[in-house]
């Protein structure tokens, strides 16, 4: 039979990539290769193509404001495409500004970024920076979610969209709502950088498992000896 297969765009590695986000496609990989399963990762660069009809997974990292400017431009341009991926079940996961960017817009003083609206959410910069360690709970998964947080912006829910994770410890998406990241069907945003998937095993096979099922393979993924990734993930906990 053949190997399974999964295609997976890393988008604007070379712009959003903050601490050490380019790890989670290193995650995504070596938990497909384990299950004898293979991971195609096309990076891509501003300017190239973004061909969603082949993309099973899409990964968005983090950046500065500045670096969010560049790439929201090119991004907004896409938005039909984004929306009708989303729509048709495609999975996505964007960390901090890339998450922020996934919302209708991202505010920052006198300036306003578009977004792609794929979730029912908006940011607006203010000051302090939240900044430090995070761990929070979700429905999704038995282990905490855990990881790092460094952003300047406020993320706000509507009413279409649910948040990701509820705020143990750490500040989440505004500091005060309690609420980490934002869901909606197979996109999820999450503020949560470390990078996260090393961590957080449970999410990494949650993305595996949506893709292949709406890819029409087995979802059912065979365990791994996780030992490792789950005494990172309560050392990180311990931290936040
Ligand atoms: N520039 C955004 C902010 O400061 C996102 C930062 C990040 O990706 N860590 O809110």
């Amino acid at each position: 039979m053949a190997k399974a297969e999964l295609t997976i765009l890393h988008l604007f590695p070379e712009l959003l990539n903050l601490y050490g986000d380019t790890g989670n496609m290193l995650v995504l990989e070596k938990r497909l290769a384990w299950r004898g399963m293979q991971a195609h990762i096309i990076p891509v660069s501003l300017g190239q193509s973004i061909d969603l009809s082949s993309a099973d997974i899409v990964f968005v990292g983090g950046g500065s404001d500045r670096e969010q400017g560049i790439v929201g431009e090119e991004l907004v341009k896409h938005t039909a495409d984004f929306k009708a991926y989303a729509k048709d079940g495609g999975v996505l996961l964007a960390v901090c500004g890339g998450y922020q960017l996934l919302g209708h817009e991202y505010s920052l003083g006198e300036n306003k970024l578009s977004g792609l609206g794929l979730l029912d959410i908006y940011t607006v910069r203010k000051t302090p920076r939240l900044i430090g360690n995070i761990a929070c709970t979700t429905e999704l998964f038995s282990q905490d979610v855990v990881g790092y947080e460094n952003h300047g912006g406020r993320t706000y829910l509507g009413s279409d969209v649910t948040p990701f994770a509820r705020v143990l410890h750490g500040f989440g998406n505004d500091g005060a709502s309690g609420f980490e990241g934002a869901r909606a069907n197979r996109v999820i945003g999450t503020y949560i950088h470390g990078p996260l998937l090393p961590k957080n095993p449970e999410l990494a096979d949650w993305l595996l498992s949506q893709a292949l099922e709406r890819k029409g393979l087995d979802p059912v993924l065979s365990p791994l000896d996780d030992t490792a990734e789950k005494r990172a993930n309560e050392y990180a906990a311990k931290l936040s």
